[in-house]
């Protein structure tokens, strides 16, 4: 019988450095078996283990459809997150999972997808983002919205890059503040949504990033006409088992680790105590 609380380990095989706070690992478990017949869908995390550090719920920010690697991009927080920015690559770590409810990819087929992120909240969505384009004839138009601090914190420049090279997804962003060098646009991510005309009959919206920004896109979104059920955001709550069973990171009756991360509005509605409504 299989251990659900046993980490495998994982070789770190290369870091890309995002900004002064967030470094994408990309990591292959030394069991070649396990690397080959591993398989997640956008949204689900990993728990990640360092030993004497600790373990910590992270989103999965690679995509099912570029197998034989995983990667995570990993803000420093605390104990656990500060240790893995010391890592290079050769470096081992644990790993177990995929846990979690991953986005509800069926409903969003036919769709135009509108995708709200801010600071490392673009982690999950850039594996959905890249799982829709690898099935670019299932979806209808991607809008990517992305809120960073200032130009500095902006994170995940070579995915930008990339997706605003192909014209595969039209990338607006903004930053809250910024020097005379930076031309684009100023203000929080909220003020991007004035500039795109979404069809909310027959759009879905992704939204992740810290609280306080999902607590207004989802309110803005509400107010263009989307409807609850059209509106899918990810929770965080600090987990220590990431199976259900401990019951830390409960919510009302729900457990955002087994019944989320990815929740609707129209199921956050339903629930007591949540940051975002
Ligand atoms: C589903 C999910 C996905 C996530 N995905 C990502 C991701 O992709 N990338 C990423 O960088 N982060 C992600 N996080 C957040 C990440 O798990 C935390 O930032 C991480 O736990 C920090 O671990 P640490 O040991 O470095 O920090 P810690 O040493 O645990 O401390 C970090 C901060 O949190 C506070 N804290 C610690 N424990 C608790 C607690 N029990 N209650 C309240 N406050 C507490 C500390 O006081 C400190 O301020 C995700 C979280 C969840 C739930």
């Amino acid at each position: 019988m299989e251990n659900n609380y046993l980490p495998y380990p994982a070789q770190i095989l290369k870091v890309v450095k995002e900004n002064s706070q967030i470094k994408t690992f990309e990591l292959a478990f030394t069991d070649q078996d396990r690397n080959s017949s591993f398989t997640y869908l956008p949204g689900q995390f990993m728990m990640v283990s360092v030993p004497h550090r600790g373990e910590a719920p992270i989103s999965i920010a690679s995509t099912p459809t570029r197998p034989g690697m995983i990667e995570l991009s990993i803000r420093r927080a605390g104990t656990l997150t500060n240790a893995m920015h010391t890592m290079k690559a050769g470096d081992t770590l644990g790993l177990r999972g995929p846990y979690g409810r991953p986005f509800p990819l069926k409903e969003f087929t036919g769709r135009d997808l509108v995708f709200v992120a801010g600071g490392i909240g673009l982690a999950p969505l850039r594996s959905l983002i890249n799982y829709c384009l690898d099935h670019h004839n299932e979806y209808g138009q991607i809008t990517l919205l992305y809120g960073s601090r200032s130009p500095e914190d902006i994170a995940f420049s070579d995915d930008l890059t990339a997706w605003q090279d192909t014209h595969s997804i039209k990338c607006l962003l903004s930053v809250d503040s910024a020097g005379p060098d930076w031309h684009g646009q100023v203000g929080l991510v909220t003020t991007l949504l004035d500039l795109i005309t979404p069809d909310p009959a027959r759009s879905s919206a992704i939204v992740c990033g810290p609280s306080i920004m999902i607590r207004f896109v989802l309110a803005a979104l509400s107010r263009i006409g989307f409807a609850d059920t059209d509106i899918i955001t990810t929770l965080e709550r600090h987990m220590k088992c990431g199976i259900g069973v401990c019951r830390h990171c409960h919510m009302d009756r729900t457990l955002v680790c087994a019944d989320g991360p990815v929740f609707s509005l129209a199921q956050l509605r339903g629930m007591q105590g949540t940051e975002l409504l």
